[in-house]
């Protein structure tokens, strides 16, 4: 079933630039416009001193891309899943730039996990006969360099601290996590929905830290061929994850608190970088291991992982600082 055997390791790690259109907040407060899309590869952003450049992506998304059209270009990622390889797909960007959207969605603008979740579905149903199929999932998050299980049941006893293993394939699991089995896609988009709803209960704050944490999402796929002599079992992961929001400082006013929540954000996405870099220069010592979201994404990036990295960003000029160093981040890990 391996269709994918013959791609290139340059295909491994695509990165997508996605640019959401001008919000109405954006245009009431008289914001221009200071992303051009070239083209279906390169972006242009203007400088406020007017200088214009040029940033090179597998591919751009504008803002009248469709999600139909976004995740078009994710489909074949799922089939990989099936086919027993792992597969991330992820969003980076400022807060409010398109990540919950982009993986997400809203409602009626479904995102890229419940599409692929209807994929996933549809494939295993149409597997030959001798093969049978066990989906099962886990969903934490990272806050604070915090592991948090959003899927457990709130009856429980409190959560145990949790940890990231990996086993002797190189699969990452954290053993003290719910995984939850499940048997169609709507189970799957319901736990998905309801672990989401536990990221924003379970904060204390007012403001909306759901920003400050990166959420994980992973669809681990087993695939029993029991047809031959010794039966063969493959096992995929499908790994969606929303990103904090990469802005360099807190929005409103720097507490304490929000200075470490952005210095721990600050370290998780630059320890990401250094894994991609690292990668894609071929150096043959990885450094998965300096923080929790590069470890737990490590079976998901390299290897035989195909990874798919969204930049988004905002056309509006009062975001081009952040804009900026979003583009930056996008191409320096190209
Ligand atoms: P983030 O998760 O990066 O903080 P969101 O995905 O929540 O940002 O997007 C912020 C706002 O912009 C939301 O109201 C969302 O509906 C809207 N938005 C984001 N991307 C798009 C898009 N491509 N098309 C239309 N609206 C979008
Ligand atoms: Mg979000």
């Amino acid at each position: 079933v391996l269709h994918n055997e013959l791609e290139d390791l340059r295909g491994k790690i695509r990165v997508y630039c996605r640019v959401r259109p001008m919000s109405e907040k954006e245009v009431s407060k008289g914001c221009s416009n200071v992303i051009a899309i070239c083209d279906e590869f390169s972006v242009n952003l203007e400088s406020k001193q007017g200088q214009v450049k040029n940033y090179v992506y597998d591919t751009v998304f504008g803002p009248t891309a469709t999600q139909e059209e976004v995740f078009e270009d994710s489909r074949r990622l799922i089939q990989s899943a099936v086919d027993g390889f792992n597969v991330c797909i992820f969003a980076y960007g400022q807060t409010g730039s398109g990540k919950t959207y982009t993986i997400q969605g809203y409602p009626g603008y479904p995102g890229i996990a419940p599409r692929a979740i209807d994929e996933l579905f549809q494939l295993t149903s149409n597997l030959p006969q001798n093969y049978s199929c066990t989906i099962t999932c886990y969903m934490v998050e990272l806050y604070l360099q915090h592991l948090v299980d959003l899927l457990r049941p709130k009856s429980r006893d409190p959560s145990p601290s949790l940890t990231i293993k990996t086993d002797l394939k190189g699969m990452v699991y954290i053993p003290e996590a719910y995984i939850v089995a499940v048997s169609s896609a709507e189970q799957l988009k319901n736990v998905y929905d309801d672990g989401i709803k536990n990221r924003h209960i379970s904060k204390t704050k007012m403001n909306n830290t759901s920003s400050r944490s990166h959420l994980i999402f992973s669809i681990i796929i087993e695939v029993v061929n029991n047809n031959e002599e010794n039966e063969v079992r493959t096992v995929g992961k499908m790994c969606f994850v929303d990103l904090a929001g990469s802005e360099r400082t807190g929005r409103s006013e720097a507490t304490a608190e929000s200075l470490k929540e952005t210095n721990a954000i600050n370290k998780s996405l630059s320890a990401l970088s250094d894994v991609i870099s690292a990668l894609l220069n071929k150096v043959s010592y990885i450094p998965y291991r300096n923080n929790k979201l590069t470890m737990l994404m490590s079976d998901s990036i390299g290897g035989t992982a195909k990874t798919l990295m969204f930049v988004n960003i905002s056309p509006a000029s009062i975001n081009r600082e952040e804009t900026m160093i979003s583009l930056y981040y996008g191409s320096r890990v190209k």
